[in-house]
């Protein structure tokens, strides 16, 4: 087996036998300078390593100045839909995280092994490590027909339905040793613990040597987001695959730690060998998957309505139906395109599909009720 690589990040290394590092978010726009700071300062006194920020925007990038010089934590960031913004954020960070699915929204004529070797070139030129962070909701263009005629059909129409994923993962990796870029990880998530588990066992036997960041993605509420991760992780991290997590929870910035202390607890499972060996039978049929929110969330709300979700579907418990809560409207469509019920919200509304027909737009105070109908209709239509 290869040897596993050492990637240093700031000031902690990674792979080749180094604790695992755990990992958080901050979920304010960098803007909001006292709130990141905030919450940035109290992940790493809670334990993180390192703590990742999301930028959008110009003022995004340069507020990372300022939020650099008031934190300590190795500082990774969220590149989203524009990795031109690299070069701005650079100075002032560990990490990049860019994610192959997005890299095809900013100069669409340039390829993506241009964008990438550019990339790489700024995190070399500013002693930066990459991570590659393949997200199961926003696959690759180029491979996305393969992955979803694959998964709607249950694998059935090609002989491997992860295929699509990890190819994505492996002609980066393999783009990034050609020219000559070795200091990257690369995380494989999904909202599926079962496909986190599988699909991360695949690449560790393809690529050994690359340090894998574990997750389960719109893990969402603790009462899900805990027990899934548990199961996903722990399995992983007991077969000697993973070199750093996050638990990824619908929380509000407020208690952001609790992914923290999620993660030592899963740790602490790995070490005395209390491992999750099998899918936790705490976990309802009817699956609720919402995302840990981030900057790109516009009403707060979002949290409570997760919960209220929950709270209002819960007749249902016993279904083995899907519904998807998403924070924002830019990723909000993608990652709710294999639930049964998709909401993703916005300022003021939040829109509402069933399967993939957009059912419409409604209030916060309104989005519940016409989710608990329509759902309701389903039960009767399944008789
Ligand atoms: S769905 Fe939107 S708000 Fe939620 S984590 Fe993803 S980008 Fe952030």
């Amino acid at each position: 087996m290869a040897r596993k690589r050492c990637i240093r990040i700031g000031t902690i290394v990674i792979g080749c036998g180094n604790p695992i590092a755990l990992q958080s978010m901050a979920a304010s726009k960098t803007t909001d300078i006292d709130a990141t700071v905030e919450t940035v300062n109290r992940l790493e006194a809670a334990g993180a390593t390192i703590v990742r920020v999301a930028v959008d925007t110009g003022r995004d990038a340069e507020a990372l100045a300022e939020i650099r010089r008031q934190t300590h934590v190795n500082l990774s960031v969220d590149l989203q839909e524009n990795y031109r913004l690299a070069e701005k954020v650079a100075p002032f960070v560990d990490k990049i995280r860019y994610n192959p699915g997005h890299l095809h929204h900013v100069n669409p004529n340039l390829s993506w092994k241009e964008k990438v070797r550019w990339l790489a070139q700024v995190a070399s030129d500013n002693d930066l490590a990459i991570r590659v962070g393949i997200n199961c909701g926003s696959i690759d263009p180029v491979h996305l027909e393969a992955y979803k005629t694959a998964r709607l059909s249950g694998g059935k129409n090609l002989p491997d339905p992860f295929a699509p994923i990890l190819n994505s993962a492996i002609e980066h990796t393999a783009w990034l040793d050609e020219i000559g870029f070795a200091r990257y990880c690369v995380s494989l998530k999904d909202s599926d613990p079962e496909t986190v588990i599988l699909v991360n066992r695949r690449f560790a036997e393809l690529r050994p040597d690359v340090p894998l960041h574990l997750g389960v993605t719109e893990a969402g509420l603790p009462q899900y987001g805990i027990p899934k991760s548990s199961y996903a992780l722990e399995n992983l991290l007991s077969e000697g695959i993973g070199d750093t997590l996050r638990v990824s929870l619908t929380v509000p910035n407020s208690e952001k730690e609790k992914e923290i202390f999620a993660g030592k607890k899963i740790l602490m499972n790995v070490a005395t060998g209390k491992i999750t060996r099998s899918y936790p039978s705490c976990l309802p049929k009817l699956d609720i998957v919402s995302c840990p929110s981030c900057a790109r969330v516009q009403n707060e709300a979002f949290v409570a309505l997760a919960k209220k979700v929950q709270e209002a579907t819960a007749f249902a418990a016993d279904v083995p139906l899907k519904i998807a809560v998403m924070g924002c409207r830019v990723n909000g469509p993608g990652e709710t395109d294999d639930a049964d019920f998709g909401l993703w919200c916005g300022a003021d509304k939040v829109n509402f599909k069933e399967g993939e027909k957009l059912v419409g737009s409604y209030s916060y105070e309104e989005i519940v009720p016409a989710l608990v109908a329509r759902l309701k209709e389903r039960l009767v239509r399944k008789g």
